[in-house]
């Protein structure tokens, strides 16, 4: 049945109001931030991670053995970067090579933070990897937010120990920090990890902002397609980018939103490309 030109002109208002509102509540929505840690070292987890909205932010180890390629893939995607530093902690692990330990020179970390820089080249921030006695130490911390301020990076403290000292050093020499809110797979049971996730989807609508750390692991990747694919209403998941410099967040194209939020066939295994795919009406 052919539509006469009024009916066409309602429906385009409609169309048209609905667009704005949305684009209205857009903008008050909470904000769901997430990073994972530890990427670098297994190719199939890390090939989900990259399989999933590009605002997931990765933080990559120096020394892993696919640090380089990681860097440079996330950068073809549009996606953050993150210098996922080792750091000492309380415990006796063996740490990563290249990583900071309590009782360093400013040198010698001015030397592991070049190092770091040199591989995971498109940083925009850093975060730790363990660092539970790292974080806690001042002059430590105080070398590390010197060599973070050259580089313009930013700190997100991962926060493996109440008595950190980062963010306090962080502001002192002038280096925006951030601190991690939920950890969302310190245990990698399903349950535990969906209950994590509802647990930040609270914290953000409580607080407007939810940082959430994850792992690239099979349970995590799960809970996070499944997740996202139904955020609710009113929250939005944001790059680490955009929520370090504050950006205020506007959907790119609002009409296009409006057909699907499902998410793309790219988000799912085998992570086959499929450009523009996503939301585009049948
Ligand atoms: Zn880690």
């Amino acid at each position: 049945m052919k539509m006469n030109n009024c009916q066409s002109a309602v429906k385009i208002f409609f169309v048209f109001l609905t667009a704005l509102f949305a684009a209205s509540a857009q903008a008050q929505r909470a904000k769901l931030a997430i990073v994972i840690d530890d990427v670098g070292y297994h190719p199939k987890e890390d090939a989900a991670i990259y399989g999933m909205p590009k605002e997931i932010s990765v933080a990559i180890i120096p020394s892993a053995p696919y640090a380089q390629q990681r860097n440079n893939q996330a950068v073809a995607q549009g996606r953050d970067i993150l210098i996922h530093m080792p750091m000492q902690p309380v415990s006796n692990i063996k740490m990563e090579e290249g990583g900071l330990s309590v009782g360093m020179s400013p040198q010698e970390v001015a030397q592991r933070v070049q190092f770091a820089k040199s591989i995971v080249k498109n940083a925009i921030g850093m975060n730790n990897h363990m660092g539970s006695a790292a974080t806690a130490d001042v002059p430590l911390m105080t070398a590390l937010m010197q060599e973070l301020h050259r580089y313009h990076l930013f700190f997100l403290d991962s926060r493996t120990i109440g008595k950190s000292v980062a963010g306090k050093i962080a502001k002192e020499h002038g280096v925006q920090s951030l601190d991690r809110h939920i950890f969302l797979d310190d245990s990698d049971v399903l349950a535990d990890v969906q209950r994590q996730f509802q647990l930040a989807l609270q914290y953000a609508q409580k607080h407007g902002v939810a940082i959430v750390i994850g792992h690239p692991r099979k349970n995590t990747v799960a809970v996070l397609q499944a997740g996202l694919a139904h955020l609710p209403e009113n929250i939005q998941l944001v790059s680490m980018g955009s929520l370090w410099r504050n950006e205020k967040i506007v959907p790119p194209k609002p009409f296009i939103l409006l057909f699907s939020d499902l998410s793309a066939p790219t988000n799912r295994a085998p992570y086959e490309a499929v450009p523009l795919l996503r939301g585009v009406p049948r």
